[in-house]
């Protein structure tokens, strides 16, 4: 089989699991009209779907600020941060996020996948040892393979197996870097950040905190579980995405360590990949402070979040353990989450499918994401759609 046909044959292993699967999967949004409404094929959809937790992709500030970024720098910077890709907007978010963060340095990367592979690359390498969760988000997982550190994975969000497995270590810990999320993607539980805190120092690891999902969601000022733990100086680094709450696209990390500076020199997903553009970078900026001063859409965020979390649970979906913007619901097999996903979109709500293999220990899940600017008349309908399919496809 020659590498083409290789292809084909995956993509008849696909079919011949999920037939009527395929059309799921990168479906096109044909027109966005806000934070909670777009068009996909002739369907005005609720969007449930996205990452967009504080509903800012069209909030008037950062719009502004990226015309004004377009207008005066261009479409582009057209090069690396190590070459000519460095404008005072980037030196300036890295600043802001240090601020926030209360760190002294910051990096910002052009997507967040790059923010967690040029962080863990440039930490470890070969001889030193990563310990992540195993429902860690791929980037992590690429993070560690491209590092050449040796990888082992801890059960779930479990704090005995993961000391059975620093314990086994020995005198390697104080080479091993320990990576948590504050909220996990798929599942939309957190870390127990205060017993993985006391791990990392009994046995002298460095702990990397990913706050992909949980900045702008969790903490009075939306710093994430670091805030709402009271955490914050005990993590080595914190890793993160403008993609979600920021509602751009990029990503950061930022340390009290000022040798985090160095992987400016020897992090090659840094180094070899151009910067972000200078709307993109504009727009990031005026979010940061919308963030920072967002604890009124947290509010409403969370009230959404316990709404819909608290009726799904109810009907008697199975569920992620706690409530939060992400909430998953756990089917049997794809084809009934296929069945749910395609229930959902022909009454005109968009969610995400995920199956296997994305999905941790080969569950299928239909992932909602909730966000600030949905209404509670929004919510309601939400629950009473997924309400009515329970009791025509899943109800015994
Ligand atoms: N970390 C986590 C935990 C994520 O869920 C994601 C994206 N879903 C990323 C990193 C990567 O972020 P981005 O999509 O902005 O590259």
């Amino acid at each position: 089989m020659n590498l083409i046909e290789k292809l084909d044959a995956a993509a008849a292993v696909r079919k011949s699991l999920l037939p009527d699967g395929v059309g799921a999967f990168g479906i096109p949004i044909e027109e966005v009209y806000s934070a909670t409404e777009a068009r996909i094929g002739d369907r005005r959809v609720l969007l449930l779907g996205t990452n967009n937790y504080l509903g800012l992709t069209f909030s008037p500030e950062c719009i502004q600020a990226a015309h004004e970024a377009l207008d005066t720098e261009g479409t582009g910077t057209t090069g690396s941060r190590m070459a000519n890709g460095s404008y005072s907007g980037h030196r300036a978010l890295e600043q802001e996020f240090a601020n926030f963060y209360e760190c002294c340095t910051g990096i910002v990367f052009t997507t967040g996948y790059q923010a967690n592979l040029g962080t863990i690359s440039g930490l470890v390498g070969r001889g030193d040892t990563v310990l992540i969760d195993s429902d860690s988000h791929a980037s992590i997982y690429d993070g560690c393979i491209l590092s050449g550190a040796e990888i082992i994975r801890f059960r779930h969000n479990d704090m005995i197996d993961m000391e059975k497995r620093l314990r086994r270590l020995g005198d390697r810990t104080t080479t091993t870097l320990i990576i948590v999320e504050g909220i996990y993607s798929m599942l939309g539980d957190q870390a127990p950040l205060a017993e993985i805190v006391q791990l990392k120092n009994k046995y002298n690891c460095t702990l990397l905190l990913d706050e992909a999902h949980s900045l702008g969601v969790l903490g009075e000022t939306g710093q994430g579980l670091v805030e709402k733990t009271g955490l914050l100086k005990e993590i080595d680094f914190i890793t993160g995405t403008f993609s979600k709450s920021l509602c751009s696209i990029g990503g950061f990390c930022v340390s009290n360590h000022p040798q985090l500076d160095q992987l400016r020199y020897i992090s090659h997903p840094y180094i070899f990949t151009a910067s972000p553009s200078p709307a993109t970078i504009a727009s990031t900026r005026a979010a940061l402070k919308l963030l920072r001063n967002g604890s009124n859409l947290r509010k409403q965020l969370w009230k959404n979040c316990t709404q819909l979390y608290t009726h799904l649970n109810t009907v008697g979906y199975k569920l992620g353990p706690e409530p939060g913007p992400v909430i998953a619901a756990i089917l049997d097999n794809p084809r009934q989450a296929l069945q749910l996903w395609h229930g959902l979109l022909e009454h005109n709500i968009y969610v995400n499918l995920i199956l296997p293999p994305a999905a941790p220990d080969g569950k299928s899940l239909v992932r909602c994401s909730v966000n600030a600017a949905h209404t509670n008349e929004q919510i309601a309908h939400v629950g009473a759609t997924f309400e009515k399919l329970y009791q025509q496809f899943l109800a015994a």
